[in-house]
């Protein structure tokens, strides 16, 4: 979605539960992740490579107030910044995260230019492109949405040197080229869109997204709850009734998986 009415935005601001934010160092042998709020992640890889996913941060009604002071990034630099697609949920406050960290910024080429990242900053990325990155390696994937007003929206699969990979669906729909998403990489661990409303996949199809395309061992839902009318935790819940491998994560607080 490109805008959220200021008033809903308000509104949640005021309701948002206040949740300590961990302190940010490296995980050494472990695979970090820091569920920020709606699509926003950090992932922190086993050899200490910090990734920023989606960092909708200042403006997210449930995102903790010490994520918001982007500052902080000055001194937990992300060695990289992945965008999925330029919308107002996900890419408002990358150009001035790029600034306060100096890390590359991962999108689309015309997405990069769009945003204004100094040249020197551009790590431009489409379908079916790979790089490397420390200890990861970072995939390019396919979404099915939009993306204005230039460029193509992705996902992202990064692999981790313990061979493990981590799928970040974008927003999207479900589409039966997720097959081959799963061909190529096998997540291990999907953070998976699932508040559906009128822009992508509802819980049930997320779900079925799941059952059908995909054999991961942790399913991390994302995108439900932000704001009206995404699906709420108690639908989400419902959709993935009984499945073991469904973690909830707390807003700002590591897991290590
Ligand atoms: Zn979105």
């Amino acid at each position: 979605m490109n805008a959220i009415p200021c008033l809903i935005l308000t509104a949640c601001l005021l309701a948002a539960p206040a949740f300590a934010a961990d302190a940010g160092s490296p995980a050494p042998g472990g695979l970090r992740v820091t569920w920020l709020g709606h699509a926003a992640f950090e992932v922190v890889s086993p050899g200490g490579t910090r990734l920023l996913i989606d960092p909708w941060l200042k403006e997210n009604p449930k995102t903790p107030a010490a994520w918001k002071e982007l500052s902080r990034f000055a001194q937990e630099k992300p060695a990289a910044i992945l965008v999925t697609h330029p919308h107002g949920d996900h890419a408002p406050d990358v150009p001035e995260l790029a600034r306060v960290s100096g890390a590359l910024v991962v999108s689309t080429g015309e997405h990069l230019r769009a945003m204004k990242i100094p040249e020197a900053q551009h790590h431009s990325v489409n379908v079916g492109g790979s790089f490397k990155l420390g200890d990861i390696t970072v995939h390019a994937v396919p979404a099915m949405h939009s993306s204005e007003p230039g460029g193509r929206p992705l996902g992202y699969v990064v692999t981790f040197a313990d061979g493990r990979s981590l799928y970040h669906t974008g927003d999207t729909g479900l589409f039966g080229d997720m097959a081959l998403i799963h061909e190529l990489y096998r997540p291990d661990i999907v953070l998976l869109t699932t508040g559906g409303a009128r822009w992508g996949m509802d819980p049930k199809t997320a779900a079925l997204a799941m059952r059908k395309y995909f054999k991961p061992s942790i399913i991390i839902p994302m995108h439900f709850g932000t704001f009206e009318p995404l699906a709420g935790e108690a639908e989400v819940r419902a959709a993935f009734a009984n499945d073991k491998r469904v973690r909830f994560l707390t807003i700002g607080q590591a897991t290590v998986l």
